[in-house]
């Protein structure tokens, strides 16, 4: 498909205000420096450990959060520094989920008006006009539309992030960043609520950018997934070969994390263990940022950063040393070669 969105070295630091503590330029470098597209009606995951800068990702692309440097283009337009006047119009094309469904929700409202405060913020329908949006709304997430009048604690979690997603819906918008949308859900819930975000996807023809660390949920709604490390995409590139044949360290070592359901690959992947927290931000490692934690490390990881080069047809990686393992073709061990 068409892109839909570009960013181009996008940078979010925060500066750190702490007046004891303040140096020259100190700040939280949560985003520094990412290029990625996004197609027309597809799914990019952003995935990696918390504190590798999803989120903050995910706000800065829709312009909750101000950018540092870098460019954001939507739908052909340069909206890096557009003024929130400016912005106005194109808030209903570029939307937000976020985790907490229920913090996101105001308790003292009803559902009728939590899903139709876009319309009214808008101004672009009646007081008729909108319960009616709004129940068909509800109808479409899988929610009674009679329970209009119904306040956020009378539903289940899952309830309320259909809720959110139905306030979220009401604008008809092109990009949903969903932010670890079903997280705080319980397990047996989750796969209704991604199943509900892709018939929506399918129906509206929606682009999303899912933020999410739980990678069995990324391997089953992406077209393509972004591995994240300190601020930085490490890999990039079709959800099938970052799952099977992934080049980065990093994105190798998240992989073996996962339960696969296939036996005779695990051990294959098991062999790798993560060891120690992400490095902080504020002071990121020199050279390659994964170096303090990679098992492959050398001397020029230190001292020289990788840049994403393509190792593979539309997929890119940043390591000096890239793995070229084919996990799927690995002769089972139980087998004999
Ligand atoms: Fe590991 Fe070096 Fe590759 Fe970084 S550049 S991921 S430290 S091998």
């Amino acid at each position: 498909g068409e892109e839909l969105l570009t960013v181009t070295d996008l940078v979010k630091h925060f500066p750190i205000r702490d007046g004891l503590f303040q140096r020259e330029q100190a700040a939280v470098r949560a985003v520094d420096g990412l290029s990625f597209s996004v197609r027309q009606g597809e799914t990019l995951s952003l995935v990696g450990e918390s504190g590798c800068g999803k989120t903050t990702t995910g706000r800065t692309l829709t312009r909750l959060e101000e950018p540092t440097a870098g460019k954001i283009v939507f739908e052909g337009r340069d909206i890096t520094h557009m003024s929130n006047n400016a912005m106005r119009p194109l808030r209903r094309d570029m939307q937000m989920i976020f985790q907490d469904p229920y913090s996101s929700l105001n308790p003292r409202h009803t559902v009728g008006k939590i899903v139709g405060a876009p319309y009214r913020i808008q101004g672009i329908k009646t007081e008729h006009g909108t319960k009616k949006a709004v129940q068909d709304l509800l109808e479409l997430v899988g929610l009674n539309p009679e329970h209009y009048n119904r306040y956020p604690h009378e539903f289940s979690g899952g309830q309320r992030q259909r809720i959110g997603i139905a306030r979220t819906l009401a604008l008809r918008p092109k990009l949903i960043v969903a932010d670890e949308p079903v997280s705080a859900l319980d397990v047996s819930i989750q796969a209704q609520v991604v199943n509900l975000l892709e018939d929506l996807q399918e129906e509206f023809n929606l682009t999303y950018v899912m933020i999410a660390h739980d990678l069995s949920v990324v391997r089953h709604v992406s077209d393509r997934v972004a591995v994240m490390y300190l601020g930085k995409i490490v890999e990039i590139g079709d959800r099938d070969d970052i799952y099977e044949r992934p080049k980065h360290p990093y994105t190798v070592a998240l992989l073996s994390a996962v339960p696969i359901p296939d036996t005779r690959r695990r051990t294959e992947r098991e062999r790798i263990r993560l060891v120690g927290d992400v490095p902080s931000p504020i002071n990121p490692p020199s050279g390659c940022r994964f170096h303090t934690r990679c098992w492959k490390a050398q001397e020029i990881c230190k001292t020289s950063e990788p840049q994403l080069v393509e190792l593979a047809p539309g997929q890119q990686a940043a390591c000096h040393f890239p793995e070229n393992v084919e996990i799927a073709s690995t002769p089972p061990v139980d087998e004999p070669v």
